[in-house]
């Protein structure tokens, strides 16, 4: 909880026990705020008094009365903080794995520019209104293990959790879940096959064969490298190797 800003009250005449009662809102709730008591008035202007406040989050504040009616104060700033898209300061997971796979599947489907984009907002992919929402992402999946991505288990559908409104609306299922990354590079619609030796095989099932990360294959063949080297088989040495092994 905050502490109590009283710097206001250097500007303030106390209030005194006659004008205790005037026009008094004591008790009053505006928004978030509740009204304890009146604290004071302005030096420079008679008529604006200053209430003691309490926000529903818990922190108290001194306002002044044409805020709360006006309802140009609402609250503490926890109202502010919580509808301006800060959320991720105030649950403090920012910096967490959870939240940049959640971050990253909103870039997924909202961002045009995204490199995948045809995998995604081009095929009307997108996520449910519940999802949208860090909090809902988090109770719902949890902490991923490590290397574990976010799938739709359908991958014809959207990131929808089953159960906000929106998803009951529209009949969307529960499709999302964590996989480990590599069930996930397979799952892409357009699977990126490397041919090496006469053999030809999507990402996932080299990286399996070669005990390769399937990530660094799909990066380098992104990248142009011919077939061999994104496979790692850029030495003779290697290359003869594997022909000894298969
Ligand atoms: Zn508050
Ligand atoms: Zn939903």
């Amino acid at each position: 909880m905050q502490e109590l800003d009283c710097s206001i009250l250097a500007k303030l005449r106390p209030a005194t026990s006659k004008n205790n009662n005037r026009k008094s809102i004591v008790a009053q709730a505006f928004n978030r705020w509740f009204v304890y008591g009146l604290v004071g008035y302005a030096k420079t202007e008679q008529a604006m008094s200053y209430w003691l406040c309490r926000c529903k989050c818990g922190n108290f504040g001194i306002v002044a009365k044409g805020k709360l009616t006006s309802g140009w104060s609402k609250s503490c700033g926890c109202l502010k903080r919580e509808t301006t898209g800060d959320r991720a300061r105030s649950h403090g997971m920012s910096k967490t794995l959870v939240y940049g796979r959640w971050a990253d599947m909103l870039t997924r489907v909202d961002n045009p520019n995204y490199k995948q984009a045809h995998d995604y907002s081009e095929r009307g992919i997108t996520a449910c209104e519940g999802l949208r929402k860090f909090e809902n992402f988090y109770a719902l999946l949890g902490e991923p293990p490590a290397r574990y991505e976010i799938d739709r288990k359908d991958n014809e559908g959207n990131y929808s959790c089953g159960s906000c409104e929106e998803c009951l609306s529209k009949n969307w299922p529960m499709n999302v879940h964590w996989v480990p990354r590599k069930i996930n590079a397979r799952n892409t619609r357009k699977n990126v096959y490397l041919t090496y030796d006469d053999k030809t095989h999507c990402v996932a099932e080299w990286a399996e064969r070669l005990n390769l990360n399937p990530l660094l294959i799909a990066k380098r063949k992104r990248a142009g490298w011919p077939d061999d080297e994104c496979l790692g088989f850029k030495h003779r040495a290697s290359a003869d190797r594997y022909r000894r092994k298969v």
